[in-house]
């Protein structure tokens, strides 16, 4: 990406080991983001440009002399971040602070060299022709941020829950609140081909209406008090006080959409109704581990969020889908 609105293919050297406890893992599937989306509308020009992407499953191909657990062959989920899975925020599961980790920024690409392997990969028993790709790619990140979003909201059995965000991670938070027992599911969005598939992933109710006239909306559904869990998947301001209009005193808003804002109210609003405001990057591993299963056993099937699939040749043309939001997700096929 060279600016806003402004991506690029181009060819690049080949990743390398570079350090002993690298992989390099051949992509087999990777995505844009909706988070992606945001440079797209405001990235100021750049000579050099950025490489970008964080979502990819794939094939290792080759391992650094450190790797222990991860083989050349193996096909593999990367999270979004990379990280040792064994210092002391990794062993208490928030892989994404640790101490030596990161994030991916490269995966919209043939391959990755992925640092710490044997903490990140995590690995799937499948071929590359198996069905199940588009939802084990979830797992790379639209799934987790989705889970961790309802974790994170203390989603359990029988929550009102309010899902703010029709995009991918909004419909996989749907999913994941189902998953976690959600008795109501409200979904805000104004998309209806996308709350259609919300439905489908387990709300109860969709609102389209946004600002005061949608939450209003929101609390005839949920008695006039609010839903105890509000999921905020957007990352816009608008989306951050909507999700205050619609939280039940004594709640929690969790918000997994990447802010766009450095300022909100945090005043009153929150303090007088003993709101909690919670979330933050979902890339932990534990997630990975405890909905795996579940992908493999078609028990849940969130690769239905992506509609639309492009070579990376046309990943610009994947961007700009996305952005006009004639596509929900965008596939990309290496
Ligand atoms: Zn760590």
């Amino acid at each position: 990406m060279y600016g806003a609105g402004d991506v690029r293919v181009e060819q690049l050297p080949d990743p390398v080991i570079e350090q002993p406890t690298d992989a390099l893992v051949r992509v087999v599937r990777s995505c844009v983001c909706g988070s992606d989306l945001h440079p797209y509308h405001s990235m100021p020009t750049s000579e050099q440009g950025t490489q970008m992407g964080h979502e990819f499953i794939g094939v290792v191909e080759e391992v650094g002399p450190q790797v222990a657990t991860i083989r050349r062959g193996d096909f593999v989920i990367a999270p979004f971040a990379y990280f040792d899975n064994t210092c002391v925020f990794c062993r208490e599961g928030l892989t994404t602070s640790c101490e030596h980790g990161g994030f991916f920024r490269t995966a919209q690409a043939e391959a990755v060299r992925v640092p710490l392997a044997d903490g990140t990969l995590v690995k799937a028993p499948v071929d590359e022709d198996s069905a199940l790709l588009p939802s084990l790619l979830t797992l790379s990140d639209v799934l987790i941020t989705g889970h961790h979003a309802a974790v994170r909201g203390q989603v359990g059995k029988g929550s009102s829950v309010t899902v703010i965000g029709d995009g991918a991670v909004g419909l996989l938070a749907v999913l994941s609140a189902k998953r976690l027992g959600a008795e109501q599911i409200v979904l805000m969005g104004r998309h209806t081909a996308r709350t259609d598939l919300g439905r489908e992933f387990g709300a109860t109710e969709a609102v389209s209406a946004r600002g005061e006239e949608g939450i209003t909306a929101v609390r005839e559904l949920t008695g006039g008090h609010g839903s105890s869990a509000v999921l905020e998947c957007v990352g816009h301001l608008p989306a951050y006080e909507q999700a205050l209009g619609v939280v039940r005193a004594g709640g929690v808003i969790s918000r997994v959409g990447v802010p766009q804002y450095q300022e909100a109210p945090a005043g009153l609003d929150l303090f007088g109704r003993n709101i909690t405001l919670t979330g933050g990057p979902g890339a932990q591993r534990s997630y990975v581990e405890e909905l795996l299963p579940d992908v493999l056993e078609g028990r849940i099937e969130p690769g239905r969020v992506f509609d639309r699939t492009v070579g990376l040749d046309d990943v610009p043309a994947g961007y700009q889908a996305m952005d006009s939001r004639e596509a929900l997700k965008v596939l990309v096929l290496p």
